[in-house]
């Protein structure tokens, strides 16, 4: 019986794909200068990124090509496989047929390097020696040390210090990948001595960290600086999952009625769900669409609507999208990653348009379906990925009580190799679910600016 599909190498997608033409009119707003709050043309982003990827971050075109040699290195590790769950659905006694992407078949173990690659192409093409870039437990930044070394650049990364000093292994591994690992906040950029100055001790954030990485970049004239998720020209070289994934289901002989995945800040699902999408835009098909995130960082379930800054420290332009307020930081005890305090522009817009729907989950019942999943299929998966397996079992489980064949597909963004000491605390019963952090998300979400 059919249970893994591979593509040939003579039949990758070519090109990513880019959402934005077939947005809703309207849908879409321009990130705004925050002194001005006039919208900010690509020059403004020009001491952060080659303009190569400031002309994707704001294209009109559907198709962009993926270039020669970035599909060389994709080889290596792709096509990823496109795996049906049998055993997952026999465990759950559903009529539903589950079906995931697997990406944590990368170097780096997660679908991160998609981007990664492409990003330290595009900075080789324009001359750029180093990349700066921050990364929370290490998934991003291992992925930029891979691409990085695969293009002959450098690569600083600026790390969360409770990370750096807690998650060893993956430092390690960016430093196989010859990067240099910093614990942020460091005392090499203004914004980290901001920071030490107000507390010596404090344990960093992903915000922080940006707001380093991105100051080292802009003040540095062979940097360029370098984003994991969030941005347009993330979320679009992400695509290349669901294009893949497209041309897997058609050979398996089939059409997902529902799209599943994590979010944290975005780029993983978009990258697997937008190409699907385009069939829901044009009106050819029904698919429903849903993603996951944990109770603990509800960007997307109970987050605004609006413009605020993409770090802490107020520095980027303003993006129209769902957001905790930038200085929200989850609860130290929340163990299962997608942290960010907003959502990437075109998934906010996406779940604006009532195109796709969210749903939160509590630690504990993501790592609990993410050991039946290990149990089932034996690929232990990243925490993060775990919130895309509760999502797939409550819906399995759903068409069991409703006697419906649907078919599910969802992407397994990792693994979780790295997480041994999250899953060991979920298995000796020291995993507690926190309460929902409803005053920290108050006072977060009244420093939002006024725009608009
Ligand atoms: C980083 C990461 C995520 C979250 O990032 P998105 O941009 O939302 O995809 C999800 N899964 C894994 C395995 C990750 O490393």
């Amino acid at each position: 019986m059919f249970i893994k599909t591979l593509l040939n190498e003579d039949r990758m997608p070519t090109s990513w794909y880019n959402i934005v033409p077939d947005m809703p009119e309207g849908s879409l707003k321009p990130p705004l200068h925050p002194a001005t709050g006039e919208p900010v043309g690509p020059d403004a982003l020009e001491p952060l990124f080659p303009m190569s990827i400031i002309m994707q971050e704001v294209s009109p075109e559907r198709h962009i090509d993926i270039p020669e040699e970035v599909q060389e290195i994709y080889k290596l590790w792709r096509p990823t496989p496109l795996i049906r769950a049998m055993r997952l659905e026999r465990a759950l006694d559903t009529p539903a047929k589950i079906y995931f992407k697997y990406e944590g078949v990368s170097p780096a173990g997660s679908h991160k390097p998609n981007t990664a690659i492409a990003q330290a192409y595009f900075n080789r093409e324009a001359g750029i020696k180093r990349i700066a870039t921050e990364t929370g437990a290490g998934q991003w930044g291992s992925s930029m040390a891979l691409a990085t070394e695969m293009f002959g650049l450098e690569c600083t990364v600026y790390m969360v210090k409770v990370s750096y000093d807690q998650k060893p292994y993956r430092r390690i591994m960016m430093e196989v990948w010859g990067a240099e690992v910093l614990a942020s906040p460091t005392d090499r950029t203004n914004s980290g001595r901001k920071i030490l100055e107000d507390d010596p001790e404090s344990p960093g954030s992903l915000g922080i960290a940006i707001s380093e990485a991105s100051e080292d970049a802009a003040t540095h004239d062979d940097c360029n600086y370098s984003l994991g998720s969030v941005l347009n020209h993330v979320l679009l070289h992400q695509t290349v999952v669901g294009e893949e994934c497209r041309l897997q289901m058609e050979m398996a002989g089939e059409y997902p009625d529902i799209v599943i995945g994590c979010i944290g800040g975005g780029s993983n699902y978009a990258g697997l769900a937008f190409p699907f999408m385009r069939d829901k835009l044009s009106g050819e098909k029904e698919i429903e669409f849903l993603a996951a995130e944990p109770s603990s960082c509800p960007t997307v379930t109970k987050g605004a609507y609006t413009y605020d800054f993409g770090d802490t420290l107020c520095s980027t332009p303003l993006f129209l999208m769902h957001t905790l307020g930038h200085d929200f930081i989850p609860p130290g005890i929340h163990a299962g990653g997608l942290r960010y305090h907003a959502m990437a522009p075109l998934i906010s817009a996406v779940v604006n348009q009532g195109l796709m729907d969210a749903v939160a989950y509590n630690q504990t019942e993501v790592f609990e379906a993410g050991v039946s999943f290990a149990r089932a299929e034996g690929i232990i998966p990243a925490p993060e990925s775990s919130h895309a397996i509760k999502a797939t079992i409550d819906k399995a489980l759903q068409c069991k009580e409703k006697g419906e064949e649907k078919i599910i597909l969802f992407n397994l963004s990792g693994h979780g190799h790295f997480d041994m000491s999250a899953y060991d605390q979920f298995l000796s019963g020291n995993l507690v679910d926190y309460a929902y952090p409803e005053e920290k998300i108050r006072e977060s979400m009244a420093k939002i600016p006024k725009m608009g």
